[in-house]
């Protein structure tokens, strides 16, 4: 056969934070190759797979990812070889059960998608077809056409991601052209009128994690009137042209002890009802037509009472909440707990649980947005995933910085290639 795997080999690469993740190749019988690379969470919910790392402190701040490289040239690579990349979900169940944990703490989640998306490349390359049609047809997506993904764009970046410079972690601008080519023109004009504002009003132009402004101000709220200004000074009209959604990540300033959001910047700590009344203020006040994390990943409850109060306007977007795990989101959407879900492929560690987690979803028409990481690399898969299921939104970053803008280009790339 030829499209089994021969070879599979990892190796050390740096990260756009400058640590170490895997890279991983596959060769097939055939001689076709297929490479992926990992990315990497800052602001990680506790429910995630994990990411297995060296804790040997005299080597990257214990940071190396040499155990899982290990695992990837010999456990793995002994169990998958001869086994077919065309059924990749074969492939991954083969990792899951020789991993034999809940979170793949034994091989490590990082170990077993690099080799995930490595297969899935290989197997696109195998069939000479772009990976998305390799995907959408592997695991049966039900679409006749394919649409892109609007791109919710992260130009003012706070929380873990720009050293606490704000509390909340992405302010992000939703372009609402036809065409995803002039999406990404809106979006690239809207940062530069931001970074002239911001420079004129005495602000840092310096940037964050995903690229985007890491600017201060008095109070939260002052981000977004900020982006405002810049929407329009850049031409476009706010709340017709341009949306607004955030993702504050407040998982990350929830004290579980005393049951309240910390938001350090405006020395105020708010309760979940109260926090629920901020965003009931937010969105009557700005264009916001998605929320991520709005409440901590176990507050199942307010959860609940967020998707009765803001659900039918806003999408309402689990991160840290559903970690792009099916059991996870079974329980949200039988408790109606939100109503879309962020697709991250190393929140769960395989290509094939995170489409079954889209999949579902989807019948039950929750919105899909996938998402990178803080942590990235040139690596492209995202964009093609989120082409394979049409979702409705992409998450990478703001508009600069190579490792956010490769995605945008390989979206670039593929709307040309449709048109053909
Ligand atoms: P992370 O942040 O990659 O640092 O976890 C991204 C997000 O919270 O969406
Ligand atoms: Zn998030």
């Amino acid at each position: 056969m030829k499209s089994a795997i021969d070879v599979i080999h990892a190796h050390e690469i740096l990260d756009s934070r400058g640590n170490p993740t895997l890279n991983v190749t596959v060769m097939l019988r055939d001689g076709t190759r297929g490479s992926a690379s990992v990315p990497s969470g800052a602001s990680t919910g506790i429910h995630e797979a994990l990411e297995l790392r060296d804790g040997d402190k005299k080597r990257y701040g214990g940071k190396g990812v040499l155990k899982a490289i290990k695992n990837v040239n010999t456990k793995i690579s002994r169990e998958l070889n001869g086994m077919d990349v065309l059924h990749l979900q074969k492939v991954d169940d083969a990792m899951r059960l020789l991993d034999g944990t809940v979170n793949k703490h034994k091989l490590g989640a990082n170990a077993i998608l690099g080799v995930s998306m490595a297969c899935a490349h290989a197997g696109a390359h195998h069939r000479k077809v772009p990976l998305y049609q390799h995907l959408r047809e592997m695991y049966e997506f039900p679409f006749k056409k394919y649409r892109l993904p609007t791109p919710t764009m992260n130009v003012l970046n706070g929380g873990a991601h720009a050293d606490w410079i704000l509390d909340f972690q992405e302010f992000m601008i939703v372009p609402q052209q036809k065409k995803f080519k002039e999406k990404i023109r809106c979006g690239s004009e809207v940062f530069h009128a931001l970074g002239g504002l911001l420079k004129a009003a005495g602000h840092s132009t310096l940037k964050g994690d995903e690229g985007g402004y890491a600017a201060g101000f008095a109070k939260n709220e002052d981000a977004f009137k900020m982006i405002v200004k810049a929407i329009k000074k850049a031409g476009y009209k706010p709340g017709k042209d341009v949306m607004l959604a955030m993702d504050p990540a407040v998982s990350e300033i929830y004290d579980p002890k005393t049951k309240k959001y910390w938001l350090k910047r405006e020395n105020k700590k708010l309760t979940t009802k109260q926090m629920i009344a901020m965003w009931e203020k937010w969105v009557k006040k700005y264009p916001i037509v998605s929320l991520e994390d709005g409440l901590d990943q176990d507050d199942w409850d307010g959860w609940v009472e967020l998707e009765k109060r803001l659900g039918k306007k806003v999408a309402l977007v689990g991160d840290d909440f559903l970690v792009t795990n099916v059991e996870r989101l079974q329980k949200c959407i039988n408790m109606k707990a939100a109503n879309a879900i962020l697709i991250k492929v190393n929140q769960i560690g395989t290509i094939s649980e995170a489409m079954s987690a889209i999949a579902l979803a989807q019948r039950n028409k929750y919105k899909i947005s996938v998402s990178h990481r803080s942590g990235e690399t040139a690596d492209t898969t995202i964009a093609d995933i989120a082409v394979a299921v049409n979702a409705e939104y992409i998450k990478t970053g703001s508009l600069s910085r190579s490792e956010r803008l490769s995605k945008y280009n390989r979206l670039l790339a593929i709307e040309e290639e449709l048109k053909r």
